[in-house]
């Protein structure tokens, strides 16, 4: 049997699909005795699956479908290119129009101070390129010694093993003996749940610190960077206090280690600006980069690349002997190409900052009043709600840790709606494009899928 059209019914798909298909983070046991969902089709910010029904896309696949689903416009670009130039290298010296095309736009997209872009083809990739890449800048500027990155505990970096390494997920570090060495983790500025006793402002100095802290114990001569994501995505949607970024930035003006802000997640309009760090007013020196720039369409991802970073690795004469034979593929630029077109054509970015962005977060905070929620978070499109057994004592923790966030997932699922957990946060990340009324529904489903997981739990 071949699985290919719809003609076969969800059970036998789902039991086709559990015979030979290993799931990424998925507990498989449990996968194949309840059955996957089998997503069919998809359009604007609607799935279908294979039984007909219609969810609403609230995660915008896995955080990246920017312009929401069946863009024409990038089925197009695609179709060209693919009959153009299906594949050629950028390696040897040899370039193509769509990796040219592509490369001038992001230099535009970029802060003013970044205008090279290195090509991969996903987020962990791109992290896997700045690992090596920072230490080998440090080698040709002369400072051989400065070889440790500094990530967060609970930062998502991806899941090669320079991802898994520079992020601070324990689970993953458990897997494969990492990290591997040069790495070291600081605190997350994470309020709700790690800095209650103190007031969100002091907080955020208090746990931006414990970068300076980390210099200061590693050796500023020893430090290569730090990386970050602007708001913590699969970490669980942690929005740091507003006193966070302006104390890092005023330790990483005062040290000389390179900032990379991983903008996987927060790039391309996500937080209302086309970078994370722009929202922020940090200044990075590296931006890996995937998901957004695709909107998801074509797997790309990539390293933009500051000038300062760009002379140091082309000092001392040598190449960066790194890679891949997907760097730049054409029609994966033509697909980001179409897919920025769009972004910057419909004004998505700014749609964000000024209109859907507070229009959702106004309504969607006010779901933290209900009993279950100890707190509701919100930046530009990208949301959290904190669930808790006790709203009157917002510190406790559910006994069973995970287990109620499952729950409500799959209720609001039921519901049809996606929304992810993570631990016992409900988290959103929807399309651009949702529109006011989409909105409305998403915020009433949630709203809904609260009540029946309050009432299940009780
Ligand atoms: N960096 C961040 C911030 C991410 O959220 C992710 C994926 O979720 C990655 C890197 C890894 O990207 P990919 O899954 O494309 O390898």
């Amino acid at each position: 049997m071949t699985a290919h059209s719809n003609i076969y019914p969800t059970k036998a798909l789902q039991e086709l699909d559990a015979a030979h298909h290993w799931h990424p983070f998925s507990d498989m046991k449990s996968l194949n005795a309840e059955g996957s969902r089998v997503i069919t089709s998809a359009d604007g910010v609607w799935l279908t699956d294979s039984n007909g029904n219609k969810i609403l896309d609230g995660m915008a696949g896995l955080w990246c479908v920017q312009v929401g689903h069946g863009r024409s416009e990038i089925t197009e670009a695609v179709t060209k290119q693919m009959n153009e130039l299906a594949y050629y290298n950028t390696f040897f010296k040899t370039t193509h129009p769509p990796a040219i095309a592509l490369s001038e736009k992001l230099a535009k997209l970029a802060p003013d101070h970044i205008n090279t872009v290195f090509y991969c083809s996903s987020g962990s990739e791109a992290n896997d390129t700045v690992f090596r890449m920072v230490r080998t800048y440090w080698d040709k500027m002369g400072k051989r010694d400065k070889k440790v990155i500094i990530g967060r505990w609970n930062g998502y970096h991806g899941s090669t093993l320079a991802g898994t390494s520079l992020g601070g997920m324990k689970a993953m570090h458990a897997q494969g003996d990492l990290p591997v060495s040069g790495v070291h983790h600081i605190d997350q500025p994470y309020w709700f749940g790690e800095g209650q006793d103190m007031s969100p402002e002091n907080f955020g100095v208090h746990v931006a610190r414990k970068l300076e802290e980390a210099i200061d114990q590693i050796g500023e001569d020893k430090v290569a960077a730090f990386i970050a994501e602007p708001i913590q995505g699969a970490g669980g949607v942690i929005i740091p206090p507003e006193t966070y970024w302006p104390e890092v930035k005023r330790i990483l003006e005062e040290r000389d280690i390179l900032f990379v802000s991983d903008e996987v997640i927060c790039g391309f309009g996500r937080l209302g600006e086309w970078f994370g760090s722009s929202y922020y007013g940090v200044k990075p020196d590296l931006m890996p980069i995937a998901k957004g720039l695709t909107s998801g369409y074509l797997p790309m991802g990539g390293v933009l690349v500051s000038d300062r970073v760009v002379e140091g690795l082309m000092l001392a004469g040598d190449d960066f002997n790194h890679g891949y034979t997907y760097s730049g593929h054409p029609v994966c630029a033509a697909a980001a190409l179409a897919n920025l077109e769009i972004i910057e054509r419909d004004g998505l970015v700014d749609r964000v900052k000024t209109d859907i962005g507070p229009y959702l977060k106004e309504r969607w905070l006010k779901l933290g009043e209900h009993e279950l929620v100890g707190e509701a978070r919100m930046t530009g499109l990208v949301g959290a709600l904190e669930l808790v057994p006790d709203k009157k004592n917002p510190t406790k923790k559910f006994s069973d840790v995970g287990v109620p966030g499952t729950l409500c997932r799959d209720v609001s699922f039921e519901h049809g709606m996606v929304m992810r957990a993570v631990r016992d946060s409900m988290i959103i990340s929807p399309p651009l494009v949702l529109s006011h009324e989409e909105a409305d529904h998403l915020v009433a489903t949630a709203e809904k899928t609260l009540n029946d997981t309050y009432r299940i739990l009780k």
